[in-house]
């Protein structure tokens, strides 16, 4: 049976509201306080199976002489290619199935490779090579342009023919539950002469998907369509944390810089291409035609459900501000990466690609406060008394994300991140 097959069931008991049923099987790195060496582990139900520990009994084996999994990250794995990542997928579903002793039945080993998660300590799990953030939702482009440049004519002459982008930072990519520091900046209002430097006044999020290269390219040679598709090992949720202020001065001519390097944080399981597969979709339909190397001859776009979910410190419970999907991007993942290699720029694995800010056509699937207060115009009422428009200190912001399936969900658990207040300075 193949790993996707809606059939298939583990002897570990996962609840059908779950994210991690064994159709899923998403790659994380983890320690437990037990055993304090980073390794590779995959999420089942509520569960962490231990691959170093697999791997250390022959359970799962490779043609490599070094260790596989008994890593800091995933980037030894993710070397071997697609072939290896389509096999070790195959075998640990198997390995799970309800029907198959070789785990169920060993109760020693059992022990020794399934961990809680609520015991695991999930770290960051990709040796981030590099950072590229794009901007191809049209629906948030359009927003941005409408707010900022001209109502009736909001996108640029470019969007519609290239996959905008620019080179982030790699440094500070951080997993989950990081707290995020406010950062300081120059920011100049319209009305004032000159900037001064301090505390970011408009703190946003920006809600996104990270692609994970799994495979280099080699400098100087262009992507097709398939190759490009089999460099991507897999996704996680991506929060793009943009201080808007220091934004608006610093990005005339060249783009970001200060305002989208303070941190981005991603989630600690990355779902795999093919755990993906049951829902591709095509994106919407691109007038005019690409040129041809961005042509695509299948859909590369997925129905992936997204919330946001935001709770400042009087609330009791967290209020959905956000609900979207992932099929709307208007440039695909792969087009994005078929374009960036375009020029000859050379792709390593780990490298991390941002989708852009995912909105969708209604206002409620907006994917930054910069959309949702309207530039700040607009207070967004949560529950409460309470409003934002953008995000105050001791605020939490969690991004959630799931494809539905009949009877399960591939999903990815959640990236969060809380604000903590800007350091003062000192002499
Ligand atoms: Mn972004």
């Amino acid at each position: 049976m193949h790993p996707n097959d809606p059939r298939l069931r583990s002897f570990i008991e996962v609840d059908p509201a779950s994210d991690f049923p064994i159709q899923n099987l998403p790659y994380g790195v983890f320690l437990t306080p037990h055993q304090p060496d980073l390794r590779v582990g995959v999420a089942i139900g509520d569960q962490v199976l231990d691959l170093a520990a697999l791997e250390a009994r022959d359970m799962i084996s490779f043609e490599s002489a070094c260790e596989v999994f008994a890593q800091p990250s995933l980037n030894t794995f993710m070397a071997l290619g697609p072939k290896v990542w389509a096999l070790t997928r195959a075998r640990l579903s198997e390995l799970l199935r309800h029907d198959n002793p070789e785990l169920r039945d060993n109760a020693e080993l059992r022990t020794r490779a399934l961990v809680p998660q609520a015991l695991a300590q999930l770290h960051l799990p990709l040796r981030i090579s590099g950072f590229t953030d794009f901007y191809s939702s049209k629906e948030h482009a359009t927003n941005i342009g409408s707010m900022f440049r001209d109502r009736t004519n909001p996108l640029l002459p470019n969007w519609l023919h290239i996959p905008i982008g620019y080179n982030g930072r790699a440094s500070t990519v951080v997993v989950s539950g990081t707290p995020i520091r406010r950062p300081r900046g120059q920011l100049k209002l319209p009305t004032a002469e000159l900037p001064t430097f301090g505390p970011c006044n408009r703190l946003d999020f920006e809600l996104e998907m990270g692609v994970v290269i799994g495979q280099a390219s080699t400098i100087g040679e262009m992507l097709s369509e398939r190759q490009a598709e089999e460099m991507i090992f897999g996704f996680t949720l991506l929060n793009d944390w943009s201080a808007r202020d220091i934004q608006q001065w610093e990005y005339v001519p060249l783009g970001p810089f200060q305002s989208k390097a303070f941190g981005t944080s991603i989630s600690p399981w990355i779902v795999t291409r093919e755990a993906l597969e049951p829902f591709r979709v095509h994106g919407p339909k691109q007038h005019p035609t690409p040129l041809p190397y961005l042509q695509q001859a299948q859909s590369n776009n997925y129905d992936l459900q997204l919330a946001v979910d935001l709770r400042t410190p009087k609330m009791s419970k967290p209020a959905t501000i956000c609900r979207t999907n992932f099929k709307y991007m208007y440039w695909s993942s792969v087009q994005q990466l078929v374009h960036h290699a375009s020029s000859g720029c050379a792709m390593n694995v780990g490298d991390l690609l941002g989708s852009g800010t995912i909105s969708g056509p209604d206002k409620s699937e907006r994917g930054s406060l910069l959309e949702l207060s309207w530039n700040g115009m607009v207070p967004l009422a949560l529950t409460g008394d309470e409003h934002r428009t953008f995000l105050e200190d001791g605020d939490s912001l969690s991004i959630t994300g799931w494809c539905q399936g009949d009877g399960y969900r591939v999903g990815f658990g959640e990236v969060e991140g809380t604000i903590f207040p800007a350091v003062t300075l000192t002499d």
